[in-house]
This record gives structure tokens, sequence and C-alpha cells, in this order.
């Protein structure tokens, strides 16, 4: 039986390339199978098609989050006014090592929904709470049950109070990765997918480094990494002044490449990112996160001196905004104010600007899908790649207009106007309504969960790092 198919009618569709993005009233096709068959300008119509009727909306392809981690959610904005070692502190010491394997799964799949319900389709989970294969399960049934597309990065337990594991700079990636590979996620073309979050140069061994990278090849898969840290949530001191180089390190491996995706990188250097820029290696900055947690601004000036365009991610909900619209309006404008910051003090004048809002949309799409390894199956609406599709309502008051379409949904767009969510051919968000059928329970079980994890803990005074633990760094 031929497949059936469904095509999204009338709509404003704004699909972004490597050079310029298409805008334009543009039908798309796609299959009950989840791929997109068809774009084109008033589409013949073919039996038995469902239509959806996108007339007053835009039309784009879901959002990619390169980086975050779901299982925090339940820790929601507890970190926001803290520093970055305050955070590791609370977060990732004392709170994560009373995670359950159900507590993940609550979290995971709570934030999955607050994915889905923002336009975001595709998400790269960086999941260091391995706590055990049990915790690992958890996750990836949350992400099946969320209808979410998903790059599962396998990453280190957060098992020991004070977060004692990420120092123990000798402790080899988690073994249980394998079995992951095995079994669940062993289907490369599945909506989940497996990759691996691998601990950087600063914190471990050069042999675990090796070790870890190695694994992640023999198991082909992506890797995600922490790239440099910024200087004001550390120790203040960029790489290289103080002894670490962890972009050298990963290049005299071998291992620098299209790979190997590198979140934030604010403290890295020139040099560094002409190192990634000629291996193809993967930018994603976060910059909500980077700039209110003490990362410093977001690396994107310098990138750009190397021609290295960024992807896009929002880290961590225990500090700030899953929105990634939130996301790419930061990322502009924090970059902007970079550029005339630096210009006021040359007391140069700025006549043009290297980054506009049709950048930062391919950050948040094709660069971000590039990012989790996913380039050639979405980030953009073209024939070929899986039916992740997003439709605005754009009548609304914040909306409305449209004299600069892809300026208007960079700069003013929210969840909120997500109107109609396809993943994988699957509407998971309809009329502004989640398809999914129990969010009520969803929220009330993160509840519970959530009193579990903060259970004789006094949210008046968790602000004092254990200081000690961060000797390493000075
Ligand atoms: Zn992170």
């Amino acid at each position: 039986m031929a497949n059936q198919v469904t095509t999204i009618r009338g709509g404003l569709a704004i699909s972004p390339t490597a050079e310029a993005s298409t805008i334009g009233n543009l039908d798309i096709r796609f299959s009950d199978d989840g791929w997109i068959t068809e774009v084109g300008a008033d589409l013949p119509a073919q039996e038995g098609e469902t239509v959806i009727d996108a007339r007053a909306m835009l039309v784009i392809p879901g959002l990619v989050d390169s980086h975050r981690h779901p299982w925090q959610s339940l820790m929601r904005c507890v970190s926001t006014d803290q520093t970055v070692v305050e955070y590791r502190s609370l977060a990732r010491g004392r709170l994560a090592a009373r995670y359950r394997p159900e507590d993940v799964y609550h979290a995971v799949l709570l934030a999955d929904l607050e994915a889905l319900n923002g336009g975001v389709t595709t998400i790269s989970d960086l999941a260091h709470i391995m706590n055990s294969p049990q915790h690992a399960d958890a996750a990836i049934q949350a992400h099946v049950d969320s209808g979410l597309r998903v790059l599962f990065c396998h990453g280190e337990p957060n098992d020991l109070e004070v977060d004692s594991w990420y120092h123990n700079s000798s402790r080899r990636h988690p073994d249980d990765v394998r079995r992951l590979r095995d079994t669940v996620l062993h289907d490369d073309t599945a909506r989940v997918t497996l990759g691996m979050k691998v601990r950087p140069p600063f914190l471990v061994t050069p042999e675990v480094l090796r070790y870890d990278f190695e694994l992640a090849r023999e198991l082909g898969l992506h890797v995600a990494m922490d790239g440099g840290l910024g200087g004001g949530c550390w120790t203040g001191a960029r790489w290289g002044d103080n002894g670490l180089r962890p972009i050298d390190d990963i290049n005299d491996i071998g291992q620098l490449g299209p790979h190997l995706t590198l979140v934030h990188c604010n403290n890295l250097t020139d040099s560094d990112f002409k190192l990634i820029a000629g291996t193809g290696t993967h930018v994603s900055i976060s910059p909500d996160h980077e700039m209110l947690c003490g990362h410093g601004l977001p690396a994107t000036i310098r990138m750009r001196h190397q021609n290295l365009q960024p992807a896009l991610s929002t880290d961590s909900l225990v500090a700030v905004t899953g929105d990634m619209f939130a996301a790419m309006r930061t990322l502009l404008t924090a970059t902007r104010g970079g550029i005339s910051d630096l210009a006021y003090r040359s007391h140069e004048a700025v006549w043009s600007w290297d980054i506009t809002s049709e950048d930062v949309f391919r950050s948040a799409t094709l660069l971000s899908a590039a990012a989790c390894g996913l380039g050639d199956k979405v980030g953009s609406l073209e024939p070929g790649k899986r039916a992740d599709i997003v439709l605005l309502k754009a009548d609304p008051l914040n909306l409305t207009l449209l004299n600069n379409p892809l300026a208007t949904v960079v700069t003013s767009a929210h969840p909120g106007n997500v109107d109609t969510v396809v993943i994988n051919g699957t509407v998971v968000k309809s009329g502004g309504e989640l398809v999914f059928p129990r969010v009520d329970s969803v929220i009330e079980a993160a509840e519970r969960s959530r009193a579990h994890i903060f259970e004789g803990t006094d949210l008046a005074t968790i602000h004092k790092p254990h200081v000690d633990e961060w000797a390493m760094f000075a």
C-alpha cells in the first residue's frame, strides 16, 4: 500500500541552507513514515492526503538544542543566582546523588515535553547522571515515550555526594555504554540514538582521555565534551596561562573532527579556534547559561575570525530557560554587544554587522543538527530530510505584520506562539496543545520526585560551595 501523506498548506516557510535561507509561500508534504517528500508552491492535491492548514502561520524546521541536560529539570532555577562552582557543589554534588532511576525518568519526560511545546524537536542530551544502568534505561525510556528526537550522549555518573566522580581523573568512561550500543540504542536510524559525553582533558589523565575517545570511535558514536569553561566560573585564568591546553591535547591524539562537539568554549584561544576550524569540529554555544553563570561572553566573535559559526544550545534548566527562541535572541544580542563594545573601546564605528538574525537561525537549526551528528537528517525543510516541522502562529500581537519574517522569529517569537509540532512525521502538538495524553500526571510525578531529591535540603542555605573541592583548578 502506498504511503499516506500529509501536506502543510498555505504557510510562509523559512528554511535555512548553508548560504541563504529560503523564505516563501511553500507547501510541505511528508509521508507517514516521517520523510519530507515534496516542498513547493501550491503542490497539486494528492488522493487521500491529510491537510494541515498553515494559512496565517510561519513554517520552520524544528529547532535543535545541541547541548542540554534534561535530567536537571527537577532542579529548575535553583542555581540561577549561583556561580558555576556553587552549582557544581549543589546540583552536581549533593542533589544528583539522590536521583533514583524513576526520578531521572520523570525529570527527562518533563523536560522533553517542555522542549516539544517550545518548538524544539531535537536535543543532544548530555546525560551526566549515569549512576547505574537503570538510570540510563530510565532516561532513554523517557525520550522514547516523549516523542522527541534525541542524541543520547551517555555520560559519567553523579553517584557520589560532592561530585567526586567528575574529579576522579583516572576513572574511565562507564562500560555500560557498550550494553546500550548492543541493545536498546543499536539503530542509528531510530528517533533516539546513542552518543557519548566524554570528560575533557583538564579533568582526566591522558590515558583516560585516549581510552574514552577510542571507546566512542569503536562504537561509532558522536562525542560531546566541555571545550573550555570560562574564566570567571573557575579561576579567571585563560587556557595556556594556567598550563592547560585542552584543544592541543585532543588534537595530539587525533580526535578533533566532525564527530566531536565542544560545548561552551568561552576560554579558548585564537589558535584553538584555528585548529577547530581546520578539523571540522563543532562548537555549541549556550549564551544564556554562559553569561548568567560566569563563563563570560560567548566565543562567537573570535570564532567568526576563523570563519566558524556556532551551534546553539540552552545547557541547564538549573539556571536558565530551555526556550530556544530566547537562546537565539541572546546569541545575537550578546555578540552584537561584544562587537560594539570592542568598537567603542577603539573609538571606531560599526558600519555593518557580521552576525545577522539569519546566522543565528542557522545556528539553531542546520548547525545544531550537524553538531548532533544529524546534519543530513534534520535542520531544514528539504525533501529527503526527516519531517521535523514547527508551525508558528503569525498573527499574534508580538509577531504580526512580518516585515522581516526571519528576524521576527529570531527577535520576537516564544513558545506560546508554537501552534503545531511534527516530529518524524508524527504530530506531537496541534492547535497550541500537546498531543501527549497525560501532561498533568507527568507534572505530578515530577513533583513527587522533586520532593525526594530535595528532602532534607534547606534551599535557603544551599549557596555554600565546598570550596576545597576546587583547589585542583587553582
Ligand atoms: Zn552543560
